[in-house]
């Protein structure tokens, strides 16, 4: 299927770590004035004038990706996203990222720069500097650990606890399709084991597949925020499920969520499919992951400048803690919110 045809192979233990290094990083630009040294020394140095938000993902083969259906260079790409979502969330801008790999002889040089094209990509896109990372041996399987940092005036730094009652809860773009998008590729990954000669058509999955495979993640909300005038008093990514990051909101902030099921937007891809795998769409928008979208909260005075976005639905409400967590369905029915997130425990 997805699979790299590419037939040159240069053994890494013929570069040294050195040379492979070297290899990989060679076309690295630095574009932020904050990074004062990137790669070659011993550290690299930063220097921002706001306070710096960090934060750490590590991705590992089996675990949280399979490499027969997902590229290289996609993974390169999401493993920046994954790490990036999280400095977004903080309503912080990123600036730098360090990479770290460990890596089998199984994968040739030809692979791993693969995986450091979308890795570049991402960091050229994001505007952010790759400015450092260690590089390691493993025996079989492909990890990768990534550090992003960024910075944000400290009074417009969000964190997950400052939610009160009567605050609105908001949703950036749609979710659900990261979720479908795997779905998709697991069963005609398992169509194509079957039966080689097999093309399936993904032609009619599209979003859904580059919703999985190359996750953008929401660089625009903190700028938008600013733009609006905005400062959340709440906020958080959505790698996993919506149902369990509205779980963390709540315990967070020491608050209740109420959510509306008519309110959760959805893609028309994602509730076609969910009807071809028979599938309520609902639960898939509660429990599918890695959609990288944000979820905040905001004071019900900032309403007005936040209606009108496209990009922005309110999906529910802030309530005293001894309300719990509910989804009111469309029938009018009120259903405890329970974690039902992705979790790579759960595997
Ligand atoms: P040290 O032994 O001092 O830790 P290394 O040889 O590990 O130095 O790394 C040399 C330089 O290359 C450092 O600047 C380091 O941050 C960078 N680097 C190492 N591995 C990677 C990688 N996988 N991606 C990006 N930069 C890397
Ligand atoms: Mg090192």
């Amino acid at each position: 299927m997805l699979e790299n045809k590419n037939q040159s192979r240069t053994g890494i233990e013929n570069l040294g770590e050195f040379g492979l290094i070297e290899t990989l990083t060679k076309q690295v630009e630095i574009n932020n004035d904050s990074t004062l040294l990137g790669i070659g020394d011993d550290a690299a140095i930063i220097h921002t004038k706001q306070p710096n938000v960090i934060t750490t993902d590590m991705l590992v083969e089996g675990i949280h990706f399979d490499l027969s259906y997902v590229p290289l260079k996609h993974l390169g790409y999401k493993a920046i996203m994954v790490n990036l979502s999280d400095v977004y969330a903080m309503n912080a801008q990123a600036s730098q990222v360090t990479v770290s790999i460990a890596v089998s002889n199984r994968f040739p040089l030809e692979a791993l720069e693969e995986l450091y094209q979308g890795i570049h990509l991402a960091c050229k896109t994001y505007g952010v500097d790759l400015i450092g990372g260690d590089t390691t041996s493993s025996t079989s399987g492909l990890i990768i650990s990534v550090t992003a940092i960024g910075h944000q005036e400290e009074s417009k730094i969000v964190k997950r606890s400052g939610a009160h009652d009567g605050d609105l809860l908001v949703l950036t773009g749609d979710i659900g399709a990261a979720y479908m998008g795997l779905q998709i590729l697991e069963r005609e990954k398992a169509v194509f084991k079957a039966n080689p000669n097999n093309q399936p058509d993904m032609e009619p999955y599209s979003y859904l597949l580059e919703r999985q495979l190359k996750p953008e993640a929401r660089k625009d909300i903190p700028l938008l925020l600013e733009q609006l005038d905005v400062v959340p008093t709440s906020m958080i990514d959505l790698s996993d499920g919506l149902s369990s990051e509205i779980l963390h909101l709540s315990k967070n902030s020491d608050v209740g969520i109420k959510l509306y099921e008519e309110k959760i937007p959805l893609d028309p891809t994602v509730i076609n499919v969910c009807e071809e795998f028979n599938v309520d769409s609902t639960t898939i928008a509660l429990s599918g992951g890695e959609d990288y979208e944000l979820l905040f909260t905001i004071s019900q005075e900032d309403y007005p400048k936040i209606k009108a976005n496209p990009n922005l639905t309110v999906i529910g409400h802030v309530v005293d803690k001894s309300f719990g967590n509910h989804l009111v369905t469309r029938g009018g029915e009120q259903i405890e919110i329970k974690a039902m997130g992705w979790n790579s425990f759960q595997e």
